[in-house]
This record gives C-alpha cells, sequence and structure tokens, in this order.
C-alpha cells in the first residue's frame, strides 16, 4: 500500500461499458497503475482504497451516476485530492458545466482522441505529484513532512495490525540547537539541518521514513518489524551519525540528539499513542542528559502524569492562595540572638504541608517561579515590616532563583514590594546560588549592583556546592556566604569536609564577607563553627522553619 502515497501514479476508470473501460485502461496503461470498475459504488470503495491521483469517471451509469460519485468522492477527506475527469457521450455544455461544478477537472468526449485525451491526463497527473510533493514535504530538507508521515504511519499501523507486525517510531530531537541558530544565524543553522536530513536518510533502511517535524525534530517510522531487538542499536548508531562533525563554509558545528522511541503494539495501539509515546519517552530522554535514546514505557508515563498533575496544582494552588511563607531563624551563637530570618515558601495542599523540595524544580522548569517567587518575596517583606513595627528589626532574607533574576523587571518588582510594604531596604536579603552569578555576566552584575546600592543585601546560598570559582567572589557585589549544610553535616566526622568549612571561613574573613552556617543539628557542630571563627547559624538546632505566628512569639520570647 505504501507506493499509493508516493511512487506511481494511479488512476481510476469507472465506465459501466465494458468496452468503453477496455479503451480508457488501454489508453492510460503505460501512465501509471490503473484499476477499473464498473459502477457507482464500488468507485467510491476503490477510490478509498487505491487513492487514485486520476479518475476517469463515465456520466451515465445506473444506480449512481458521474455526478453523484464526484461529489462523493470530492465530500471525502480520504479521496477529495483526487483529479476527476469526465468521459462522456454527452455533448451539452449544460453537463459540461455541471462536471465542473461538482469539482471535476475537465471533461472529454467520446469517442475519445487518444492523444488528446492522454495529453490531458498526463497533464493532471503532473499537477497533482507537483502540489503532492509540496503539501506532504519540508521544504528545507526536502524530506516527507509530518503530513506524509502520519499518513504512513496510518497505513504501516494498518497492516501491521493484518500481519501481526510490529513498527516503531523514533522522534529525534537536537540538542541545544537553538544556540546555532542564535550564534550564527538561521541561514548556517538550516545548513545544519540539512546535513543532518542527509545523514539520516542515508541510513535509514529503503522502507523506513525519515520526515521532519518542524524545526529540530525529525521523526523515522520503522515498518514491518519482527521484533525490536535491533531498535535500541540503530537508534545509538543514529545518534553517533549525527554526532559527527557538521562542516558548514569552513566553520564545523557538533550537534547531538535526544531520541525517543513509541513501539507498535508493545506500549502503543494507535498513531495518537504511539507519536505520544515518542514524544514522551524523547522527553526523558533530554531528562537523562541528552545525547541518548529512551524507550517509552509505562512509568515515564506514570512519572509524566504525576508531573503534569503537580503543574496544574501549582497553578491552582496559586490562584486559591494556597502557598505560605515559613520562617527559620538564623542564630548569632555567642549571643543566642536571632540575628535574621529566612523566608522558606510551602505549599499547603488540602491541609497537607508539602516541601519546596517537591515542586520547585518544577515550578522553576515551567516558569511558575516567577509569580511563585513574587507572591513569597512580597509577603516576607510584609512579614519583616509588621515585625519591625513591633520591635523586632530583624532582616529577612529570600531565595530567588536564577529564573527570576532573568526577568527584566525582577529590580522594579524588588521596589515596588519594598515601597508598598513600607519595609526599609537593608531589611531585606535576597539569597541567590552560585548558579545565578555564573549565567551573565555582565547583566548579573549590573543587577547586584543595583541591588545593593538600594541597600538590599545579597548572600550566596548552598556555597562551595556549585561552580566554585573564587574569581566571582571578588567581582560581584555580594555580602554574605552561606556554607552549605552537606558540609556542616559531616565536617565532624570528614576530615575533607572539615578543611573545606574552615577554608571557606577564611575565604569570608579575607574577602570581607558574612558568614552563615546552614544546617546546624548539634552542640559540637556549632562548637566546631565558633571555634573556626563562623558565629551565626542556621539549623534545627535553633528553631524549625514555622509559621510566621509562630515565629513572632518566638521573637518576642527571645527579647
Ligand atoms: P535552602 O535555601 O538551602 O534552605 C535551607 C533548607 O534546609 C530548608 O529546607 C530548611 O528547612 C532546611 N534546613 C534548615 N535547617 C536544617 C537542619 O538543621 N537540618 C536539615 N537537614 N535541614 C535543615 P526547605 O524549606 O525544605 O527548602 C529547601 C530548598 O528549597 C531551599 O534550600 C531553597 O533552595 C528552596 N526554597 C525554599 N523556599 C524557596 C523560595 O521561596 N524560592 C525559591 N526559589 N526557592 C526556595
Ligand atoms: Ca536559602
Ligand atoms: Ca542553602
Amino acid at each position: 500500500m505504501r507506493n499509493k502515497i508516493f511512487g506511481e501514479p494511479v488512476i481510476l476508470v469507472v465506465d459501466d461499458q465494458a468496452t468503453d473501460v477496455r479503451i480508457l485502461t488501454e489508453a492510460v496503461r503505460d501512465l501509471g497503475q490503473v484499476y477499473f470498475v464498473t459502477d457507482g459504488r464500488s468507485a467510491l470503495e476503490a477510490a478509498r482504497r487505491w487513492r487514485p491521483d486520476v479518475v476517469l469517471l463515465d456520466i451515465q451509469m445506473p444506480d449512481m451516476n458521474g455526478f453523484a460519485v464526484c461529489k462523493a468522492l470530492k465530500s471525502d477527506p480520504k479521496t477529495c485530492d483526487s483529479a476527476v475527469i469526465f468521459v462522456t457521450s454527452h455533448t451539452q455544455t449544460e453537463n459540461e458545466l455541471r462536471a465542473l461544478e461538482y469539482g471535476g477537472v475537465h471533461f472529454l468526449q467520446k469517442p475519445l482522441n487518444i492523444p488528446v485525451a492522454r495529453a490531458h491526463i498526463k497533464a493532471h497527473i503532473a499537477l497533482r505529484s507537483e502540489a503532492k510533493k509540496l503539501a506532504n514535504h519540508d521544504a528545507l530538507t526536502e524530506l516527507p513532512n509530518r503530513t506524509l508521515l502520519y499518513d504512513r504511519t496510518d497505513q504501516a499501523l494498518q497492516q501491521a495490525r493484518h500481519s501481526r507486525g510490529k513498527v516503531a517510531l523514533l522522534l529525534i530531537d537536537l540538542d541545544h540547537f537553538k544556540a546555532i541558530n542564535d550564534a550564527v544565524g538561521h541561514a548556517i543553522g538550516d545548513a545544519v539541518l540539512q546535513v543532518v536530513a542527509t545523514r539520516l536518510k542515508e541510513y535509514v533502511r529503503v522502507i523506513d521514513t525519515v520526515s521532519r517535524q518542524g524545526g529540530d525534530s525529525f521523526m523515522v517510522l520503522m515498518p514491518e518489524l519482527e521484533n525490536f531487538d535491533a531498535v535500541g542499536d540503530f537508534s545509538a548508531e543514529l545518534l553517533s551519525i549525527i554526532s559527527k562533525r557538521i562542516y558548514v563554509e569552513d566553520m564545523h558545528y557538533d550537534v547531538t540528539a535526544s531520541i525517543g522511541i513509541g513501539l507498535f503494539p508493545d506500549d502503543s495501539d494507535t498513531l495518537e499513542s504511539l507519536y505520544w509515546h515518542a514524544d514522551t519517552a524523547m522527553y526523558q530522554a533530554k531528562q537523562h542528559g541528552r545525547n541518548t535514546y529512551c524507550f517509552f514505557s509505562a512509568e515515564i508515563e506514570t512519572s509524566l502524569r504525576a508531573r503534569h498533575q503537580l503543574e496544574l496544582s501549582l497553578r491552582s494552588a496559586l490562584e486559591q492562595g494556597d502557598f505560605r511563607v515559613f520562617y527559620q531563624s538564623k542564630v548569632d551563637a555567642r549571643t543566642c540572638q536571632v540575628a535574621g530570618i529566612e523566608a522558606l515558601v510551602r505549599l499547603c495542599s488540602n491541609g497537607v504541608i508539602v516541601l519546596p523540595n517537591q515542586f520547585i524544580p518544577l515550578a522553576e522548569e515551567t516558569g511558575l517561579i516567577i509569580p511563585i517567587g513574587e507572591f513569597v518575596l512580597r509577603q516576607a517583606c510584609y512579614d519583616a515590616k509588621s515585625l519591625s513595627d513591633r520591635g523586632h528589626a530583624i532582616p529577612v532574607s529570600v531565595n530567588i532563583s536564577a529564573q527570576q533574576f532573568q526577568v527584566h523587571s525582577f529590580l522594579d518588582m524588588v521596589k515596588a514590594i519594598l515601597s508598598e510594604s513600607g519595609l526599609e531596604p537593608n531589611m531585606l536579603e535576597l539569597e541567590i546560588t552560585e548558579g545565578v552569578l555564573v549565567q551573565d555576566i555582565d547583566i548579573t552584575c549590573e543587577t547586584l549592583a543595583a541591588l545593593r546600592s538600594m541597600g538590599i543585601r545579597i548572600s550566596v546560598d548552598d556555597f562551595g556546592t556549585g561552580y566554585s570559582s573564587l574569581a566571582y567572589l571578588k567581582r560581584f557585589p555580594v555580602n554574605i556566604l552561606k556554607i552549605d549544610q552537606s558540609f556542616v553535616r559531616t565536617m565532624l566526622e570528614d576530615k575533607s569536609d572539615a578543611a573545606i568549612v574552615a577554608t571557606i571561613i577564611k575565604l569570608a574573613q579575607v574577602l570581607g564577607l558574612e558568614l552563615v552556617a546552614e544546617g546546624v543539628e548539634t552542640e559540637e557542630q556549632a562548637q566546631a563553627l565558633l571555634s573556626l571563627g563562623c558565629h551565626v547559624m542556621q539549623g534545627y538546632l535553633y528553631c524549625r522553619p514555622i509559621p510566621f505566628s509562630g515565629m513572632s512569639v518566638l521573637l518576642d520570647n527571645n527579647k
């Protein structure tokens, strides 16, 4: 059935007179694959089955005449593209007009002038083939496009259902391709895509279809498989072929891809599920660090559904106001006075408190961290202001994700929240991770300087776990280093962690930065940190994160 979509043109002859059928089929025999039927109903059936390029249609037939057949063909999406040429002995212009009205493209007079008729039929075949090519191919790579791929996949599945065969669908998505487009422009990007397309086309089996889905994503349809044993190796080979260095205009480019694989009938029973599963698996391959392939599996689907569910609940939590801000104090261990509080977000879902590690990563991926972060900042500023109004002038620190920092309006947002809450800027501290600092150095530096000139203080969170480039500490206007809790946790048992803690403390002293040790859980840890020169501590030893009401009471008592 494959050749119905591409390959030889198909001509369907419909005439109730045996002699006419013979003359017509004889006349067009060498122009393509020719089928004939002798009544209207069979014509519709045959057209759906063979998808003819051209239908040579008699008008006068018993039961269903040519006009009715033409009308039915044109109203069925599977057959509406066929070019219908009426062949009849009717001579009236009226008939000719009617034929065109019903969607016919031409009107041939019996008895046929064979050479003239052939010329017309040939012209229509050529037109159809050009139109099919345009409609079914991607202009850039000349590969079959999405439409054609779906059609072929549909047919491959039908065939596999009959023959109990197997079909694999691979979705190939180039990794970080946008970076090439952004760096060297679309013309070069297009040339790279063409090279990838050619490599794929040359590698697959003759019966496979490589298609470009658009952008930097391709698909390979593998029909007629006996089993899936080789699909993994095949995918690995595709990855290695794609990642071979690409040369365009004396420059070279290294591209990798992620492949997701859906399998019929093992994990998918319809075209839609096959496609969706390949897509899901591709996404998983990206998660696994790219330049790899991944088969779809039920577990992937379950975990994706859970993610989707979580995303929905984050959105609804934003609308319903289900986020809460908890506070944990930072304590000066020498005086046991509270030196500051850190705002830590919580999701309150049907009375259950969900911790940020469960939803911040997804919130960052989906961009929801922007509104969530804004909510936390606003709440924290209002809470700190109300504390300071009650005589507790204690700075509040708020965690800021890298994405928030990238938003152009970030500075304006901070300013607006400070002014609406009335909090003094020097009572606000922003905690950023080392990741933020290495993003876009110039912009980051500018933003930090602007924040600092407003009087806001900046601390580097989880210090020591990130990029550990010390150069930026000198360059960026930061005030505080927070020693990551992973070092504190093991500093008494692990000599190298103890050495890291000691080094961070020395570094802060040399650079004139303040210090906070995170995750202090025992008196021994606190003593060790104190003796090394770090005085401000945050951890369960002093206080767990608690709601604002609890923090107010605690501060009142602390006074
Ligand atoms: P973080 O900024 O490093 O915050 C410290 C985390 O350590 C908090 O976890 C806190 O509850 C926990 N912790 C404090 N003391 C101890 C201790 O003695 N032992 C142990 N084992 N853990 C301790 P939490 O609240 O679950 O937050 C986890 C992370 O989620 C935070 O790590 C921060 O990166 C992120 N996060 C929290 N709130 C926000 C927010 O509003 N915005 C953003 N962007 N991230 C947030
Ligand atoms: Ca923090
Ligand atoms: Ca931390």
